[in-house]
């Protein structure tokens, strides 16, 4: 069936016709009956979530969208739009910019195909053929493949689409600069390639009427940043060849999408959230492993690996015969994941291991297919899977989606559990906890899930560091005016000052130029990285891998470190710094490596303060200085540590943002902490409070670092200091500072809900602790901050945790 790739809209239709077909073999509650039926296991499941199921509301099309797509997505199986797609679709053809923010298989890319396509075949009956056009940007390029393969499938007569991206062959680039009227490109491209040459795309820039902006909600922390001056850029310049083009933007469910988007395109943008399509009532359940016999640093007691707990619950429904991906944050943890559930299976049937596979990015299309088909077919059971799988891959109709580990947000929570029961049918997910204290925390307070709206996507486009560099880059495009500088944002004034200074930028009476010869688009990395970049060689044949973010070598590319580069596994032999080049050796290890760093910070000023109680909260600029002194080498499946070993590698400079609360010496008497107890309780304060921000931030818990102190050289008192871990800021720090009361409560919550004694990897125990995790006093800081809280916001029962704000 030609269609089964398109649209989930399409695939509703086709699955229900099917059903029959697939039988009982997916009920939800049976699955999880499955699950609990041995011995132990029912002690594990924390929780269990009923979704009910909602009835879709369909809308007639709109009059003014083309007849030839209609009777294509007809063909299709689309009888009729869902409302959200007409409302989305109407905002867009009505000139307003419009974010659609609705859940996974809601069928978001008929939101923008309506009006895109349509203007696309209108503009066609111009002179030259193309007189409307649209752009379309994905984050990754697996997507826009995808995407450009579905319209390829809908195929709309006259509609010419073709992907533009770092693959695609010279002669295919210029065919799609000349002709496409429908371009899938990403913000790299557009950063790089289409707005450095706007020249030669200039008859395709006149024509643009859509901007497609897909899985938007990826476009936060530093890449969204810069993604957000890429867009500014690209308004620029297409006001220049007198378009202003309307922006339609696909979203997971987000709080306030309204908001992030317009951060992310500079323009007011309507929201779309009413979610109209069908859904199969689903079961969450919320799990969490078992204590292990083993002890790990400090004696701490350990959980068994969400890995291993995944493998096992996967082999099971693999033997039932039903289907069902396990999401893992790793490829190696993907990989580690099928083997072990292979292992499993091959215990009890040969013909079993060869019916589950691992999937991570970096696949080809045709891959992706073949295990879209295998799925799809049932020849393929059970896929352990990278969230590259939640893009570019069309999985429907899965029976359980199994998520080793929190994904970071709860968009990504929802967007993973989506994948099972796309097709109306009842679906199961499992959360299956690591040993880390978000993660624990969200096993116990279910609510902090399913009854808080998603968390809203966090992007701050006026960090100056990023600024700058599309400054440059925009001056190099077109000369710089100061009626430019607006577009910009509050920051562009200063930047383009001290580019100037720096003598990048020269001004003149019409604007500053870039008149320096090499490409000023290379002054920004929008993937985040700063600095010269290591170089990545092979060890023996000198072939040159890729390139190491400087400001990351010394966490990723250090002497022994493990490093996957395009799905590849090396060990680093050696770091040269000043040669600016790392060698790596080609190997397959079954562990992984883990930084641990020390780290001093100093506080610069204070940009925002609030009374808390009798401490003090404040948010400003601070000088971190980070050493990374050793690595640990850990088992990926048991998570066992095999060895820890010293590095002696130079201190390194991050000018960047933070939060820190202060604690006086009567809070500190009030929690009953002696002197000698003050740097323990903070501590296993800090280490938690790290784990917990990305509950309020849509960070990870890498892109953040602390630092606690009982007397701090720039406060006097004792302190704990979260900061931003790229330069000038991504706006975690400052969500942490804004949030506070309900990030302070649920670490809280975290550090009690765990059932070690004195402290382990699920409370307060940090991965990355350069101090060995000691001292840490687990009880000393759930006094702390149960005074701070208290002193804010006296609530017995501690439920501040679960207020939103
Ligand atoms: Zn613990
Ligand atoms: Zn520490």
């Amino acid at each position: 069936m030609p269609v089964g790739h398109w649209h989930p809209v399409a695939l509703t239709s086709l699955e229900t016709a099917s059903r029959a077909a697939v039988g009982a073999r997916g009920d939800p509650d049976d699955l999880l009956r499955l699950l609990l039926n041995a011995p132990g296991r029912a002690a594990r499941l924390t929780h269990v979530e009923r979704v009910p199921a909602r009835q879709g509301v369909t809308a007639d099309w709109p009059a003014w969208v083309a007849p030839a797509l209609v009777e294509r997505l007809r063909a299709s199986g689309v009888d009729l739009p869902w409302r959200h797609q007409v409302s989305a679709a109407e905002h867009a053809r009505a000139g307003r910019s419009v974010v659609v923010a609705t859940g996974t298989a809601s069928g978001k890319s008929l939101a923008y195909l309506l009006p895109a396509v349509t203007a696309v075949l209108e503009g066609t009956a111009t002179p030259n053929g193309r007189g409307a056009a649209a752009l379309y940007l994905s984050p990754t390029k697996a997507l826009a493949a995808d995407q450009l393969h579905h319209l390829s499938e809908l195929a709309v007569p006259g509609l010419r689409a073709a992907t533009y991206d770092g693959d695609t062959p010279m002669e295919e680039r210029d065919w799609a600069r000349a002709h496409a009227g429908y371009l899938l490109t990403n913000p790299d491209m557009l950063h790089r390639s289409l707005l450095p040459g706007h020249p030669r795309w200039a008859p395709f820039l006149r024509a643009l009427r859509y901007v497609v902006v897909d899985e938007c909600h990826g476009y936060r922390g530093v890449f969204g940043s810069h993604v957000a001056q890429v867009l500014r850029r690209l308004r620029r310049i297409c006001a220049f060849y007198g378009a202003a083009p309307v922006f339609v933007l696909a979203s997971a469910t987000v709080s306030d999408p309204a908001t992030s988007a317009y951060r992310l395109v500079g323009l007011p943008v309507e929201a779309v959230t009413d979610d109209a399509s069908p859904r199969g009532a689903a079961v969450f359940a919320l799990w969490e492993p078992p204590w292990t016999s083993r002890r790990g640093e400090r004696g701490a007691p350990v959980r068994r690996t969400a890995a291993a707990e995944s493998a096992e619950l996967l082999a099971d429904l693999v033997m039932r015969g039903a289907r069902a991906v396990t999401f893992v944050r790793s490829r190696r943890g993907a990989e580690a994941v099928s083997l072990a559930t292979r292992r499993v299976l091959a215990e009890v049937d040969p013909a079993l291991p060869g019916r589950v596979a691992a999937y991570r990015a970096g696949y080809l299309p045709e891959e992706r297919r073949e295990l879209e088909r295998g799925l799809r077919s049932g020849s393929l059971l059970g896929l352990a899977a990278t969230t590259a799988l939640e893009l570019g891959v069309d999985v429907a109709g899965l029976d359980a989606v199994l998520l080793a580990g929190y994904p970071g947000t709860r968009a990504s929570l929802w967007q993973q559990a989506g994948r099972a029961g796309r097709a109306g049918r009842g679906s199961l997910a499992v959360l299956v906890a690591r040993d880390d204290p978000l993660d624990t925390f969200l096993v116990h307070h279910p609510e902090a899930i399913f009854g808080q709206p998603v968390e809203a996507t966090v992007l701050d486009p006026d960090n100056p560091y990023i600024v700058g560099p599309h400054l440059a880059a925009a001056a190099a495009e077109l000369p710089l005016t100061d009626a430019d500088l607006a577009l910009f944002g509050p920051a562009a004034a200063e930047a383009v000052t001290d580019l100037q200074r720096r003598g990048l930028l020269r001004r003149r009476p019409t604007g500053w130029y870039w008149t320096r010869p090499e490409r000023a688009a290379d002054l920004a990395d929008i993937r985040g990285a700063t600095g010269t970049p290591v170089r990545l060689v092979e060890e023996g044949t000198g072939r040159l891998l890729g390139t190491v973010d400087a400001d990351a070598a010394h966490s990723a590319a250090h002497a022994g470190a493990v490093y996957l580069h395009q799905g590849e596994t090396y060990v680093i032999r050696s770091l040269d710094l000043a040669e600016s080049v790392a060698l790596a050796q080609p190997a397959e290890p079954d562990f992984v490596t883990t930084t641990r760093d020390v780290t001093q910070v100093q506080l610069l000023g204070t940009d925002r303060s609030q009374e808390w109680g009798r401490a003090r909260l404040c948010f400003g600029p601070v000088a971190v200085t980070r050493q990374v002194v050793g690595f640990l080498r850990t088992r990926v499946l048991t998570g066992e540590v095999i060895a820890e070993v010293p590095l002696d590698l130079p201190p390194r400079l991050l000018r960047t943002r933070a939060v820190w609360w202060t604690a006086p010496e009567d809070v500190l008497t009030a929690a009953g902490l002696a002197p000698a107890k003050v740097a323990g309780a903070v501590h296993a304060a800090e280490h938690a409070a790290i784990g917990l921000l990305p509950l309020v931030a849509t960070c990870d818990r890498w892109d953040v670092g602390g630092v606690s102190t009982a007397a701090h050289p720039d406060t006097g008192l004792a302190t704990v200091v979260v900061y931003d871990g790229h330069p000038g800021g991504a706006g975690f720090a400052e969500r942490g500072y804004e949030q506070a009361l309900r990030w302070l409560s649920a670490t809280r919550a975290a550090i009690a809900a765990c059932e070690c004694e004195t402290g382990c990897p699920s409370c307060v125990q940090s991965p990355k602790c350069g101090n060995g995790n000691t001292p840490l006093d687990k009880a000393g800081a759930l006094r702390l901050l149960g005074v701070l809280l208290d002193d804010v916001s006296p609530d017995p029962t501690g439920s501040s945790a679960e207020r939103t704000s």
